[in-house]
């Protein structure tokens, strides 16, 4: 990570009554860094590699604190258990393949219009978003994929 952002987060969870622990670092640079919606165990197998000083109970602790300190996101993505992703500054959505897991990320300005539309209206403050659609991707609609 570069310091700069490294600097920045680590005066967010300052301000929370939190301090940028390495274990804490690691799990940001790993999300930072994969493109991907890691899962608590995928997340740490990669932290493992960068500190042996982290436990899976380590990061459950951490991502908790993370999301909370509104760094992180959480999304179910069709399943039971959260994948994470570090907060970007243009909100953004997921399909994801009932088939082979495939996640498509999207934008949808109109759902911003709508909710602030929305929250005028009947004067409600929109805290967060839950908007996650599920399906077939084209491969897998087509039989192509190894759908169970
Ligand atoms: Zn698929
Ligand atoms: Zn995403």
């Amino acid at each position: 990570m570069e310091e700069e952002v490294v600097r920045s987060l680590a005066s967010a969870l300052q301000a929370g009554g939190h301090r940028l622990t390495r274990q804490r670092r690691v799990v940001l640079e790993v999300l930072e860094e994969s493109h991907e919606h890691l899962d608590a165990e995928a997340l740490y197998e990669r932290a493992r590699q960068r500190t042996s000083r982290i436990s899976l109970a380590t990061v459950y602790r951490t991502v908790a604190v993370l999301k909370q300190m509104g760094l992180i996101t959480e999304h179910s993505l069709g399943e039971e258990h959260g994948h994470f992703e570090t907060v970007r500054e243009v909100p953004h959505y997921h399909f994801t393949c009932l088939g082979c897991g495939a996640v498509v990320e999207f934008d949808a300005p109109q759902v911003e219009e709508i909710l602030q539309e929305l929250a005028e209206r009947e004067g409600l403050e929109v805290c967060g978003v839950q908007f996650a659609l599920i399906g077939y991707c084209a491969h897998c609609r087509t039989g192509g994929g190894d759908a169970q």
